[in-house]
């Protein structure tokens, strides 16, 4: 653990013959060379340098190396968004005609990927169930080429088990990619369980302060080879602003995260039993439904509590708009505390089934715990739950 925070903090890009200590952003598009000859042997790959920010930039790969040393991958490429991260490590394996079979609880994007965009290229898929492994298998077809999941998932907190999709792509010779954004390396490394590529999306805990878009990819050389081809012709490069940005903030990452589960893990104790509430979910709570595969394959509970307000949509809108503190918006992993309601914003597009089948229903609240004081994002979130 002490070698991770250490990394993540003195992985620096070289130092310039300005001595600066900390490192300077690099706004080039392109870069420059000594000579004609130069110019050639670079783009021969026989001399290594950058070229064009397209393809990378010195900020850009200051923030691949630490994430690789974080989740312990071999090679990895950035970009723009959590989206084009997740489209990429699809679109730069798969072909027509392949099949993937995903965990039902992805996120709202993910699942227009999979259900209205990559169709039309002839890419199909399954969804299975979390919490019944033993469905899985059956779903597997000769054309299946990947396995994506995410855990915890968004919003419903389910787990899937890291170690079973370890076993089952092996079996079956599949790419076993996982979206780690909810976890961070730091609560969890999928490729310990056999994981080939892991996916983030940098807007959440990486950036941990709500500014920028970023997106990671980071896994086995040989695919991330495939996903840097496709990616250096097809565009989707994070700018090195963002990267900048996103690097700095993994010098605190696992201090952040340490102290967003601290928070979540006590705003979901003091919230359980509250008699406006069904139910409160948070993987780390012993009445969780998945608490003992929590405590197996994760180091805390992660920094999201939901819960469901009794009376439904009414209900959840009242609690909402009733809160001091909290900010009312979608993103998460943030400093400060967001109270998202996901049936009429980030999930509205799901059918009233794909709803039901993913734990989503209308009193559901996500809540991002922030880093405020416990005792103000505690006393938010009871007096407008007493206001429902
Ligand atoms: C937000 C999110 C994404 C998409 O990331 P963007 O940076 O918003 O494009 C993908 N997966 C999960 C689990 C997310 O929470």
């Amino acid at each position: 653990m002490s070698d991770i925070e250490t990394k993540a903090i003195r992985l620096q890009a070289k130092r310039s013959h300005n001595r600066e200590h900390s490192v300077p952003l690099y706004l080039t598009s392109s870069f420059t060379y000594e000579s004609a000859e130069q110019a050639r042997a670079v783009f021969a790959d026989e001399e290594p340098g950058n070229i064009y920010s397209r393809f990378s930039n010195p900020n850009v790969d200051e923030l691949v190396e630490k994430m690789c040393y974080l989740e312990k991958a071999e090679d990895g490429f950035a970009f723009a968004t959590g989206m084009s991260a997740v489209f990429t490590s699809m679109a730069s394996l798969l072909s027509a005609g392949d099949h993937v079979l995903a965990g039902r609880a992805v996120f709202g994007s993910t699942h227009q990927l999979l259900t209205s965009i990559l169709p039309r290229w002839g890419i199909t898929h399954s969804y299975a169930d979390a919490n019944k492994p033993e469905d899985w298998e059956a779903l597997i077809t000769p054309q299946t080429k990947m396995i994506l999941v995410e855990t915890p998932s968004n919003p419903g907190l389910e787990l899937i088990d890291l170690e079973f999709l370890g076993e089952l792509k092996r079996k079956h010779n599949l790419l076993l990619v996982v979206d780690n954004c909810f976890a961070t390396p730091i609560l969890q490394t999928p490729i310990d369980f056999g994981a080939d590529l892991v996916v983030h999306s940098a807007t959440k805990y990486i950036d941990g302060q709500g500014r920028v878009l970023g997106g990671m990819v980071v896994g086995k050389a040989e695919l991330i080879k495939e996903i840097r081809f496709f990616s250096r012709h097809t565009g989707p490069a994070l700018s090195p602003f963002n990267a900048w940005v996103l690097s700095k903030s993994l010098e605190t990452l696992s201090l952040r995260i340490d102290k967003h589960c601290e928070n979540a893990l006590k705003l979901a104790q003091t919230l359980e039993g509250n008699p406006a509430l069904e139910v409160v979910n948070y993987p780390f709570l012993p009445s969780y439904p998945q608490y003992e595969l929590a405590k197996k394959q994760m180091k805390q509970g992660g920094g999201i509590v939901t819960f469901v307000v009794k009376g439904g949509y009414e209900a959840a809108t009242r609690f909402i708009d009733s809160l001091k503190l909290a900010t009312i918006t979608s993103n998460l992993g943030d400093t400060r505390t967001i109270v998202t309601h996901p049936a009429s914003t980030t999930h509205s597009k799901l059918s009233a089934e794909e709803k039901a089948a993913t734990g989503i229903s209308e009193g559901l609240i996500r809540v991002s715990v922030g880093l405020e004081s416990l005792q103000d994002i505690i006393e938010d979130i009871e007096q407008a739950l007493a206001k429902v």
